[in-house]
């Protein structure tokens, strides 16, 4: 899933200094899951906004909408009929979200209330962490099932680097050395010969590096 994380209230109330009507719009989906977007963190932040408007005292319209998802045209078009009574829309969707809904509704000021992180699990509740970062060309298939483009802070294809020390990160001592646990698990599998295979320099143009992508399924179409 995509994880995200609301940005502080203050950033918020900034955002929508100038406005008199705001919806705040949640999503179903990922930022549900990770406690920053859905249903009930719309609740909150409205509930938060109409106390911060009141004690400045100004009467503000916030009203609040949680859609399935925000990147689904089906869905955002359930906005139509009322997105003009309002002078912005909060989104807590991911930036995908927020994008595809700007897109929709060119002539309404959309403003992002999460900062979306990555995409990673939920490790337990309240702890996500990173996986994958849609690399374009997977190879987890020769790396034990663990990314380094994720894993390892250097995204290095053939570690682990000289930094790795008892099996944690030169960059964050908190943090696993991703090679380490590449190699840890290819010797659960037995399949350390592995370790051997020279992963080939990688082509980054297939890597959001080489601007957006566009995946297109005519079987689906
Ligand atoms: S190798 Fe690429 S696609 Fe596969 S998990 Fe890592 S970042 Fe994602
Ligand atoms: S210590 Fe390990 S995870 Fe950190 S940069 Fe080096 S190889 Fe990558």
């Amino acid at each position: 899933m995509i994880v995200a994380k609301q940005k502080p209230l203050e950033e918020i109330l900034e955002g929508v200094k100038n406005a008199g009507k705001i919806l705040v719009a949640g999503c179903n989906e990922c930022v549900t899951v990770c406690e920053s977007g859905g249903k009930k963190e719309v609740a909150v932040l409205a509930s938060a906004l109409r106390m911060a408007f009141m004690n400045q005292g100004r009467e503000v319209k916030i009203d609040e909408v949680t859609l399935e998802r925000q990147c689904d045209h089906e869905y955002l078009e359930e906005l139509r009929k009322l997105i003009d009574q309002y002078d912005v829309v909060l989104s807590l969707a991911c930036g995908v979200g927020v994008q595809f809904l700007a897109e929709k509704y060119m002539k309404t000021t959309v403003l992002p209330g999460v900062d979306t992180c990555f995409m990673g699990v939920t490790e337990q509740r309240g702890v996500w962490t990173e996986r994958c970062q849609g690399c374009g060309q997977c190879i987890l298939a020769t790396t034990a099932g663990i990314c380094p483009v994720s894993r390892c802070a250097k995204r290095l294809f053939n570690g682990p680097c000289g930094g790795s020390t008892r099996g944690k990160c030169e960059i964050d001592k908190d943090l696993d050395c991703g090679w380490q646990l590449i190699i840890n698990r290819l010797k659960e599998l037995g399949r350390l010969d592995d370790y051997e295979i020279l992963i080939p320099i990688k082509d980054w143009s297939k890597e959001r590096a080489g601007g957006p992508r566009k995946v297109v399924r005519e079987d689906v179409r």
